[in-house]
């Protein structure tokens, strides 16, 4: 069985972190989106909300699974026997982070980093870019799975 994880804050889930997890589960047996508990991170939804909305949006792949995890990440790969880590690439700014922690994590495991590059109708999108729009009343709905879109006008619409 060939596994990986594909891991990240998700907060919340936008469709570059989506198109990312479909093109990895048509590659791999099992994937596992694993959302990380980073206590000192200030964020919107809560890791079960987090969680609950990618489920939802990830159940018609068929064969990804959500989780959370704290420590490091190779400890969970380790754990779990899986040995990729997928990632998506958005811009160069993104690489020299990446190849950091792809090179930390090998070093310490033996895990191996996948990255794909990041549709391009996605690379500038992160999940801080779409609270900021959607904070301040912009139109986030081509960037979000639309359960995200309904989630976040009802948050941002409460005092
Ligand atoms: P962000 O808050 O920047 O969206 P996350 O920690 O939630 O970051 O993202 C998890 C991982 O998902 C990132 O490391 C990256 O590999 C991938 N990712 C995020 N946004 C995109 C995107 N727009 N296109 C491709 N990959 C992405």
């Amino acid at each position: 069985m060939r596994r990986a994880v594909c891991p990240g804050s998700f907060d919340p889930v936008t469709l570059g972190h989506l198109d990312i997890v479909e093109r990895a589960s048509k590659i791999y047996d099992s994937v596992t989106v694993a959302v990380l508990v980073n206590k000192t991170k200030s964020s919107l939804y809560t890791v079960a909300e987090r969680m609950a909305l990618l489920t939802q949006v990830t159940a018609e792949y068929g064969n990804v699974r959500v989780d959370s995890f704290h420590g490091l990440l190779v400890d969970y790969c380790k754990d779990h026997e899986i040995p990729v880590i997928v990632k998506g690439l958005r811009a160069i700014s993104d690489f020299d982070y990446e190849l950091q922690m792809a090179q930390m994590n090998h070093g310490l495991a033996g895990v191996e980093t996948l990255f794909m590059t990041t549709n391009p109708l996605y690379s500038f999108l992160s999940s801080s870019l779409v609270k900021e729009v959607a904070r301040y009343g912009g139109d986030v709905s081509t960037l979000v799975p639309e359960l995200v879109h309904t989630s976040l006008t009802e948050r941002m619409a409460r005092p």
